[in-house]
């Protein structure tokens, strides 16, 4: 497996770092955490932070995390909770034995230590309450150029600060009208250094806490705190945060908090071409009814590459290929694409499928009659065997394997030309019938009973080889074909990102499948010859109306665009 076990060390910077201080003794034992806000589902962005979390923790014999950073209640939701947690026990089953813990940690849980620490930072005279409005509030803050003002209440005493703090608590005030702010710098070029707001009042149910609170910490004080409370070592996140960081390291090394106290280290963020990769543009395709849910196959989330086909194993070994950096850049998706290509290339067996029907009716084959020939599974795979498919009179190949008047390279099927119909016969095209608006509807051919196998005992060549299914034995699906979101590459950069939704992403088509296919169940992936890979669809697929997803095409279809 190509995914990163013992035998394969991975190394970056923040790798590195994690070594040296295992070296050094600085730690005794390495524990990380994956800390998502439950208020979306989880995306590709996320599968990058869940591998390198999970896959220091899983390299240096740790343990990793997997909490909630819920200390928005109005944006946050179970449905989420639900989802990420199912999403993150996908990601890492089956990666060596990297397993989730039982325990789940929610940073509302912790709501009641975090009262006291800011308790404990304004008896200090570290924290004080607040009467600015949020818009007085960033008028004081000031920009980084110039010093910011001072909040009237910045100097009240401890016990009045107490007791305010105290009564935001029980509910006296009203949704934005006292803040608990940290008394750290004004003047700080870093605007999240100036009075950082550490508490604000939201009378509001908690999806984890229930009607408990009324006031809520934020971001900047629950997460090193929440990491120092699960003995954290490494508090790995994307760059963004990088400027929060003198605040987390502030609000720790102004506690009496238990040492070694964790630290944090940023990496840039996954940003594949063709995507939007932030939680609130994700809702909006949803909510504005572009894409069918959060799992719609055409989604970047980890719901709808699951849906669509993809393995876990895939997005890991993907994950392992960008690897981390400091630097700012758009990863290629065809990188993720092609990861699952070559994965089922040496896994999936092979089947027969028509997409565009065009009827074909042998005229020497006997009326009534029907064999069995003989296929090839997986060419890749010996041990995955053969299989029979039915062959009869009528037959449907692919639409565009025909041509009534072909230019010259074209090495599939044309008047008076002679194919290979994979694992059966050679046939040659006698004549064709149009419907009356011109659209040819069937094909009369002939076949060469002498070739049945694929060859001719005179050693005559063909140029083509079609694939087809017998029109008496195939059964019918609906096939979900898929294409890329966004017709740019950076939807993100180009302001407005709806703009740019490829309105040709989902196309369906009535296929025509080999009898076999009935058997597939979801979670089973196949390729169908000559189209791609696919899989039942987890969500529509029944035994009475099958329902199939194109997992990826065989070849980068976007390649030959772009290059043009
Ligand atoms: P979004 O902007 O999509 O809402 P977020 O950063 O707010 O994402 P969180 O739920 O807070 O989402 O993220 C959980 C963890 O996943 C964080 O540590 C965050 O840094 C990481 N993460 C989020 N997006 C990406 C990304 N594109 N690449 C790598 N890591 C990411
Ligand atoms: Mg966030």
């Amino acid at each position: 497996m190509n995914d990163n076990t013992d035998d394969e060390r991975l190394s970056d910077f923040i790798r590195d770092r994690v070594a040296a201080d295992l070296d050094s003794k600085k730690y005794p034992s390495i524990i990380t955490r994956f800390p998502p806000e439950p208020n979306g589902y989880l995306h590709l962005g996320h599968a990058k932070s869940i591998c390198l979390n999970f896959g220091i923790a899983l390299e240096n014999g740790g343990v990793c995390n997997l909490r909630f950073d819920d200390t928005n209640p109005a944006k946050e939701d179970v449905e989420y909770v639900e989802s990420i947690t199912e999403d993150v026990k996908w990601l890492i089953d089956g990666w060596a034995d990297c397993v989730l813990s039982e325990k789940i940690y929610f940073a509302s849980e912790y709501f009641e230590k975090l009262y006291g620490y800011a308790v404990e930072l304004i008896k200090d005279k570290k924290a004080y309450v607040c009467e600015l409005r949020p818009e007085e509030w960033e008028e004081y803050r000031g920009v980084p150029e110039k010093p910011g003002r001072e909040s009237p209440g910045r100097n009240r005493s401890p016990e009045e600060n107490l007791a305010l703090f105290e009564r935001m608590r029980t509910g006296e005030f009203a949704d934005g009208e006292k803040t608990l702010r940290a008394k750290i710098d004004m003047n700080s070029p870093n605007l999240h250094m100036r009075d950082p707001v550490i508490y604000r009042i939201r009378h509001e149910k908690h999806h984890h806490a229930g009607d408990k609170w009324c006031i809520y910490p934020m971001y900047d004080f629950t997460h090193c705190l929440s990491d120092s409370i699960e003995g954290i070592s490494h508090s790995i996140c994307t760059l963004e945060f990088e400027v929060h960081r003198p605040l987390y390291d502030w609000v720790l090394d102004n506690l009496s908090i238990p040492q070694p106290r964790p630290y944090q280290h940023e990496f840039s963020r996954l940003n594949p071409t063709y995507m939007v990769m932030s939680k609130r543009k994700l809702l909006q395709l949803v909510e504005d009814g572009h894409v069918a849910g959060w799992d719609d196959p055409r989604m970047p989330t980890i719901a709808g590459y699951r849906r669509r086909g993809f393995t876990a194993s895939s997005i890991r070994s993907f994950c392992k290929d960008v690897g981390v950096t400091k630097y700012k850049a758009l990863t290629d998706v065809s990188l993720l694409e092609n990861s699952i290509r070559v994965e089922l290339n040496k896994v999936a067996e092979r089947r027969c499928a028509v997409l565009d029907p065009l009827e074909v009716i042998i005229e020497n084959y006997p009326d009534e009659e029907s064999e069995d020939v003989e296929a090839v599974n997986n060419p890749e795979d010996e041990t995955a065997g053969n299989r029979t498919v039915p062959f009869g009179r009528r037959l449907f190949i692919e639409r565009e394997d025909f041509m009534e008047d072909p230019p010259k390279k074209f090495f599939r099927l044309a008047p008076g030309c002679e194919v290979r119909l994979r694992y059966a016969y050679f046939i040659t095209c006698q004549s064709f019938e149009k419907d009356d608006a011109g659209n040819i509807i069937r094909l009369y051919c002939t076949y060469d009973p002498e070739t049945r196998g694929g060859n001719a005992p005179d050693g005559r060549k063909v140029k083509g080889t079609i694939h087809w299914v017998s029109a008496d034995h195939a059964i019918d699906a609906e096939v979900r074909l898929y294409d890329r979101l966004f017709t740019q590459e950076e939807p993100e950069a180009e302001g407005e990102f709806l703009h740019c939704i490829n309105s040709d992403s989902l196309k369906v088509v009535a296929g025509k499948l080999e009898p076999s296919l009935a058997k597939l169940s979801v979670g089973e992936r196949v390729q169908f010859e000559r189209l791609g890979y696919f899989t039942p669809d987890s969500k529509d697929s029944t035994p009475e109306k099958l329902v199939f997803n194109r997992i990826v095409g065989l070849r980068d279809s976007w390649a030959k665009i772009s290059k043009k």
